[in-house]
């Protein structure tokens, strides 16, 4: 019997047929989950009866959802990110866990460096005012020769840092695990996290979210950064204490934000929206062609290897 794999991620295959031409090839039955609906972990448990790979997007990969799942061999995530699965019980189960490292890592980077120049020069709040009859001259600052600070030195903060070269930017980084290579970019230097929050005109976050560093930017980081300093998140919303940067945006302690990830979304009630020192975009970082057509070929061949007894490309777990 062909083994069934779900794709419960809205953007798998969307820019390219290689994806699924990976699995169907490999004799795999493809099951695409309504992802205009809400994902519970009700429906997800249905979802995944008869599966033996899942390519899942932001989707709640619970313990409950995984010991249900008993056909269930292997789940690849459409990107890199892992904290909405329960690896634990991945491993309990003997599920194997899998992501796509670097296959984002550049439309992220994008999007961050895009993220800084939008907020230092208030691009959408002119733009708005612009269509409204406006013709408003907000004055801005420059980024060019600006200290920027990333905290994850990894497949996007190192992406990050290596653009920020082009804005003879002053690099300082954060990241006990930094790989020889990244640690050796031009302009970089590893200093403590304090260090990073003190002295940054753009604090940038690029870690994964884990017990270790969930609310890693509260009250006490927000109140040390520079008043005229702004923060980045292309990482994820739990790295931030929501409520301590509304109130440190709002008291003008920091001079702004730029956010991709919030730790609800849609982030419908979020005090967040109300502010205008703040640039905001519904997780885009991952969205573009290349980055679509990338992760879905990894994820596509992550499953593929396992359902055939082989290493997936990148085992998390
Ligand atoms: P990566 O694994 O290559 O890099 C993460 C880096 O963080 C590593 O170098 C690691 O050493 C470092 N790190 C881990 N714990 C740390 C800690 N406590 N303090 C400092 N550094 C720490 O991952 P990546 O591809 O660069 O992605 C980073 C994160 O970005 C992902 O985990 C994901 O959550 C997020 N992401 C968001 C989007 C988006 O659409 N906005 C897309 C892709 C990834």
């Amino acid at each position: 019997m062909a083994p069934k794999v779900l794709i419960a991620t809205r953007s798998f295959g969307s820019t390219s047929p290689r994806p699924a031409e990976i699995l169907q090839t490999a004799g795999c039955d493809l099951v695409t989950a309504d992802m205009s609906l809400e994902m519970t972990e009700a429906r997800l448990i249905g979802l995944l009866d008869g599966v033996a790979g899942a390519i899942v997007g932001l989707v709640p990969m619970t313990a409950r959802v995984l010991a249900q799942a008993s056909d269930l061999k292997v789940v690849s995530a459409h990107g890199v990110g892992v904290d909405h699965i329960d690896l634990d019980a991945a491993a309990e189960l003997g599920i194997t866990i899998a992501n796509c490292p670097g296959a984002n890592a550049d439309s992220v980077a994008d999007l961050t460096t895009g993220l800084m120049i939008s907020i230092a020069r208030d691009i959408p709040a002119v733009e708005r005012q612009l269509r409204q009859g406006g013709w408003g001259r907000h004055h801005g600052g420059e980024v060019f020769r600006k200290t920027l600070g990333i905290i994850g030195l990894g497949s996007i903060g190192s992406r990050v840092a290596k653009r920020a070269v082009g804005f003879d930017m002053t690099v300082l980084a954060y990241d006990p695990y930094a790989s020889a290579a990244s640690r050796k970019l031009p302009q970089l230097q590893l200093v403590s996290f304090e260090d990073v929050i003190r002295q940054a005109d753009f604090v940038s976050l690029h870690t994964p979210l884990n017990d270790s560093t969930r609310h890693f930017i509260g009250p006490e980081q927000l109140a040390a950064m520079k008043p005229n300093a702004y923060l980045i998140n292309t990482a994820r919303g739990g790295l931030v204490d929501e409520q301590a940067l509304y109130d440190a945006l709002h008291s003008r302690k920091i001079a702004g934000a730029a956010i991709d990830c919030f730790a609800v979304e849609p982030p419908a009630e979020s005090p967040l929206l109300n502010l205008d020192n703040i640039v905001m975009t519904p997780h885009i970082g991952a969205h573009t062609q290349e980055a679509i057509e990338r992760m879905g070929v990894m994820a596509a061949q992550n499953v593929v290897n396992t359902i055939n007894g082989q290493e997936p490309l990148n085992r998390v777990r």
